[in-house]
């Protein structure tokens, strides 16, 4: 266990999910959050929003350190269930709906680059430990069995190969309609991004010691959750 001082007190079981993108760890949580009766807490949506309103703001690359910071301690966060909408877990900001507006490149990049940012980092931490503490809760991100909840019950880390990740995202986008752009570029996204995210000097992306490593590039997502689901029912 990482940091073992560090004891968050739960209502329930708390799942760690973290590794990089593409990885099949979104819709994985989402499938074994429903099918468990579990929370499903998408820290990545947290840091976007962040990501989103700084970019809303003026000269954001001017101030992008200030501006992160300052919009990271004042905003209201919360998640809330919408079962007519898709996705139904919304990510709201000040009561206003983001969910639809963060997922674009220029969001994913800036939330990369905020989520290096310490103090960032420190404002959004009581939040996801207070979202995970209501217990039964399935968290995914980068830092969830290293920091957010070291002592979490199970704790996984996705891997997956670059390319297959690419891959992933590429139909991901075209799914999604926006004009697609082509392999190469989303694959030098995801080794950017993954740079970022593995070498900043807080909370860097990495396995915890005591996380289950699974990596998912020759498998499908339902041999992902079938996987997934059985070393959990196993543990708790
Ligand atoms: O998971 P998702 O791709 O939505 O996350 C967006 C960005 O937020 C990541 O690239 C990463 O920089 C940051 N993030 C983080 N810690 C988390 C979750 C996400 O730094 N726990």
């Amino acid at each position: 266990m990482e940091k073992s001082f560090v004891k968050v007190p739960k209502m329930g079981p708390v799942i760690a999910i973290d590794g990089p993108a593409g990885t099949g760890k979104s819709t994985a949580t989402r499938r074994l959050a429903d099918q468990l009766g579990f929370v499903h807490v998408d820290t990545g949506a947290l840091y976007r929003a962040i990501g989103f309103l700084v970019l809303e703001k003026e000269r954001p690359e001017v101030d992008l350190v200030a501006s992160a910071v300052d919009v990271a301690r004042s905003v209201h966060l919360e998640f809330q269930r919408s079962p007519e909408k898709n996705p139904a877990n919304r990510i709201f900001a000040n009561g206003r709906d983001l969910t639809d507006l963060i997922r674009t490149p220029q969001v994913t990049m800036t939330a990369s680059r905020v989520s290096s940012i310490p103090e960032v980092r420190a404002a959004l931490l009581g939040l996801q430990r207070r979202l995970g503490c209501q217990g039964r809760a399935i968290l995914e991100g980068r830092d969830i069995g290293t920091v957010v909840f070291p002592d979490a019950d199970v704790k996984f880390f996705l891997n997956a190969s670059v390319d297959e990740r690419a891959k992933r995202r590429l139909i991901e986008l075209e799914a999604a309609g926006s004009d697609a752009p082509s392999f190469e570029e989303v694959k030098a996204q995801i080794v950017e991004r993954d740079r970022g995210d593995s070498t900043r000097a807080v909370a860097p992306l990495r396995k915890a010691q005591d996380a289950i490593e699974l990596d998912t590039s020759q498998l499908t997502l339902d041999q992902v959750v079938a996987t997934m689901e059985k070393m959990i029912v196993e543990r708790l």
